[in-house]
């Protein structure tokens, strides 16, 4: 990924893997990590890169790139989403397997991290161009994904039908069900219930949670969502549930906002039936970066990487950003709203809910036995809660960020793990 140099012409190459490691660095520092142990922590276990060869409705052959990247196992299978999206590189997918490592280990789940993707614009191709790619991809890590192994999920631009293809294919290959070798399924074959809100739902457990020790009253809190997908659609709904005003969304196509409040679930139901929020009429259409710089009290970008960044960071006007996104805010960018007062709630702690119901997916597959939504809920708030109040206390003791503090927790955890099981050479 490359960004412009403030104030030249210059363009520089900045790599994602390259910012999560320095926030990595921050709180290593503080834990006065033993250098080898850094090491392991700062190398991916395992980098695969293959080509997906596939035929295209017309007849003609097309070949794609796909990666899995597999960061650590220390503390169980890998573990974490695929990614259907023209920016995705070697390099963020690492980034973001080694997101997926501290996120399960933060949330005291028993999975290692790990991350996919493939480097296409579904938007340019059919249902059935989707599905070839999609059982491609299964077919080409056959033998490195399993319940055992590595559990892939939904993530950008991927469903629960692609999830659907992948155990469909791995369980050919393997001539047995595995229902849990994905997560994000479709209820019908394994999936859990609330697995396609939990996100959505966690960011706003984390944030409600937050808002609440600020003293910040929900009722005609305004919200401001980057990112109408999964994620910032479901958030934006349950905000508007707890009386926030939500008052400005966005998605490709541009932004909307409305001071007066948009109908989150009236958005919704556009988006669904437009495929996008194009031709949106509930609020004053402007670009996506005019309105991450609007007033508000809590900003969720909900989209991708590096959107808050040393270009904007100091126009943000928000109290509160919680990142339903991964990596949404540069460390140069994460200073700045130190400096200014703005609390962050990290992506691994605020998007964690997502691979919290995995897990309780995962759980429910291994046992044949499947949960009741309210159960699903009850549990997802619980670990949310609890797991944030750890973060809170040795953010608030020690006098630093939520991000360095869920980072120390989330290595201390994974380094605990690592010690015990022992180098094996
Ligand atoms: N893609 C989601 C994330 O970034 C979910 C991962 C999962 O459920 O494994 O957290």
């Amino acid at each position: 990924m490359s960004t412009a140099v403030p104030g030249t012409t210059a363009v520089r190459e900045v790599s994602v893997f390259g910012d999560a490691i320095a926030y990595f660095n921050e709180a290593a520092a503080l834990l006065n990590l033993d250098p080898g142990i850094k090491a392991i922590l700062t190398h991916p276990s395992r980098q695969i890169i293959f080509s997906i060869p596939f035929q295209r409705d017309n007849g003609g052959i097309e070949v794609y790139t796909g990666y899995r990247v597999q960061y650590n196992f220390a503390r169980g299978p890998a573990k974490g989403g695929i990614r259907f999206h023209p920016g995705v590189t070697l390099d963020e997918v690492t980034a973001l397997a080694f997101w997926m490592t501290w996120k399960c280990a933060v949330v005291d789940l028993p999975f290692g991290g790990g991350k996919g993707g493939v480097t296409c614009d579904p938007s340019t191709l059919s249902m059935s161009e989707i599905e070839r790619i999609t059982r491609r991809y299964a077919a080409e890590l056959v033998e490195v994904i399993g319940p055992d192994k590595d559990v892939p999920a939904p993530d950008v631009n991927t469903t629960p039908q692609h999830m659907a293809w992948i155990m469909d294919t791995f369980s050919m290959h393997v001539r047995q069900n595995t229902p849990g070798v994905v997560t994000g399924k479709p209820l019908e074959i394994g999936g859990s219930r609330g697995r396609v809100e939990a996100t959505g739902r966690g960011v706003s457990i984390v944030a409600l949670d937050e808002m609440a020790r600020l003293g910040i009253d929900p009722k005609g809190a305004r919200v401001i969502v980057q990112g109408f997908g999964n994620v910032g659609g479901v958030a934006a709904k349950m905000f508007q549930d707890a009386g926030c005003t939500v008052i400005g969304i966005s998605d490709v196509t541009g932004a909307y906002v409305n001071t007066n409040g948009i109908d989150a679930a009236g958005a919704m139901a556009y988006a669904q039936e437009h495929h996008s929020l194009d031709g949106y009429r509930g609020g004053d259409k402007m670009s996506n970066q005019s309105m991450l710089e609007v007033e508000c009290d809590v900003l969720v970008p909900a989209a991708l990487e590096k959107v808050l960044n040393i270009d904007n960071a100091s126009r943000i006007k928000a109290k509160l950003i919680v990142e339903g996104a991964n990596g949404p805010t540069t460390p140069e960018a994460d200073h700045i709203f130190a400096k200014n007062g703005i609390i962050v709630i990290p992506d691994i702690m605020a998007n964690a809910g997502g691979v919290t119901v995995s897990y309780f997916e995962w759980v429910q597959d291994r046992q044949g036995y499947f949960w009741k939504e309210a159960e699903v809920n009850a549990r997802l708030e619980e670990v949310l809660l609890d797991n944030f109040a750890v973060l809170r206390e040795i953010a608030q003791s020690r006098g630093i960020s939520y991000r360095t503090a869920a980072y120390m927790v989330a290595i201390d955890r994974v380094v605990k793990s690592l010690k015990l099981r022992g180098v094996y050479a």
